[in-house]
């Protein structure tokens, strides 16, 4: 059993007691060389262990394994070919950044945390259904350069060099989702301005290596 899945099968236990998944909804994967292992379709979270990961091969698409890849598997293998940098996704449909979604809103950058782990605001993707190939080639547009992306009237993919980064982005951007919704019961509310981003983002990069895990 190799380590990249028995990591997959801890995030997704994490994902779901962050509260970040309703039932089957969501999906992660962790790319692998030229293949990616992904969580299978419409299977318990609670239930899953690594022999029901699937593997896809990148460039032909075609799954090995007991059980049928996630629907948006696509979405996953068009941002890998995208971006090479990217070596783990996390797809959530989380309650606050799916209110931003299907406001069709992209979550502005509010707080320093989201400056560091996004590098700005998350915008969203051109609608198109679920499991399609053209939301798959719409939200690898749509994430650019960024690590993570709003998927209208659907949810939010998270994007990191491993999966606990690309987590760590899911749950990040929920928590500025809500923040952004309460502040606006409050008044006006401030974006952090593009100079104090870039330098957040920065020591983000620079100063978080990978031995030290932890914002703090
Ligand atoms: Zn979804």
């Amino acid at each position: 059993m190799s380590e990249i899945k028995r990591e997959l099968i801890k995030t997704v236990q994490q994902m779901c007691d962050a509260g970040l998944v309703l039932g089957t909804w969501g999906n992660i994967s962790a790319r692998q060389d030229d293949f990616f292992w992904i969580t299978p379709s419409g299977m318990d979270y609670q239930l899953l262990t690594c022999q029901d990961l699937v593997k896809v091969d990148l460039a032909s698409g075609k799954d090995e394994g007991r059980w049928k890849p996630s629907s948006e598997w696509r979405l996953h293998a068009a941002i890998y070919k995208k971006r090479p940098d990217c070596k783990a996704i996390v797809h959530t449909h989380s309650v606050y950044a799916t209110a931003f979604a299907s406001a069709r809103a992209a979550v502005p950058p509010i707080v320093e945390e989201m400056a560091q782990v996004v590098g700005g605001s998350v915008e969203v993707a051109e609608y198109a259904l679920a499991g399609s190939w053209q939301l798959a080639e719409n939200a690898a547009r749509a994430l650019g350069s960024k690590t993570a992306v709003l998927l209208a009237n659907h949810g939010l993919v998270g994007v990191g060099k491993n999966l606990s980064e690309a987590l760590k982005v899911c749950q990040i951007v929920e928590k500025t989702a809500q923040i952004a919704l309460l502040s606006r019961v409050l008044g006006p509310v401030y974006t952090l301005s593009a100079d104090d981003i870039r330098k957040l983002r920065d020591f983000y990069l620079t100063a978080y290596g990978p031995k030290k895990d932890g914002e703090e």
